[in-house]
């Protein structure tokens, strides 16, 4: 039996540790043999898992440091204005289309009360379906990773039609590796979203 006092995280830290080896690496999960894993299996070393640090460094940055932040002020990245949020653009993507789902002012999904919750689901349905109408889209991917820097943002990511690597879980692995798009491609497909959004 689990000690009810003991902190979760040591615990699950413990278990762990019976399945690395001597460095602290882990095997290669069942992910490595997925159809649309990025990388070839053999050569592949998984990174050693080190200590626990707790508490955890913060990666927060201020607002005048935040890339969210600086996106938000240029009109041609901003694609849509709602009350509580935003649907911004990166300045460039080597996928068809990438839309992000954001705080208007820096705060995290922490922060937000039970109208922004609401305005939140509604805002990435909404840019899901937008980007799901653009020619050339075999689905779109929708994540939050975002808390670290201190600015909430939902990622929604378009794959090309028919390119069957890029599906599942990995595209943004794809996304990093592939050239950028022309920009005044990403443009013209940004007009087609901001007017989806209006
Ligand atoms: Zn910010």
């Amino acid at each position: 039996m689990t000690d009810p006092a003991a902190d979760p995280a040591e615990v699950w830290r413990g278990r762990v540790q019976d399945h690395l080896d001597a460095a602290g690496r882990p095997r290669l999960g069942s992910m490595a043999e997925w159809e649309v894993f990025p990388f070839e299996a053999r050569g592949l070393t998984p990174k050693p898992l080190g200590e626990r640090v707790v508490p955890e460094p913060s990666r927060a940055r201020t607002a005048d440091a935040c890339g969210t932040c600086r996106a938000l002020a240029r009109d041609e990245l901003v694609l849509h204005t709602g009350s509580r949020l935003a649907v911004i653009r990166p300045g460039g993507t080597s996928l068809v289309f990438v839309a992000n789902v954001v705080a208007r002012e820096h705060e995290t999904l922490d922060g937000l009360d039970e109208a922004a919750d609401e305005e939140l689901g509604r805002l990435v349905a909404r840019t899901y379906r937008a980007l799901r109408a653009l020619p050339g889209v075999g689905n779109v991917q929708i994540s939050k990773w975002e808390n670290g820097g201190g600015h909430l943002s939902v990622n929604v990511l378009a794959r090309p039609l028919g390119v069957l690597e890029l599906r599942g879980s990995n595209l943004p692995v794809w996304a990093d590796m592939l050239p950028d798009i022309p920009q005044d491609e990403y443009d013209e497909r940004a007009e087609a979203v901001r007017a989806a959004l209006s």
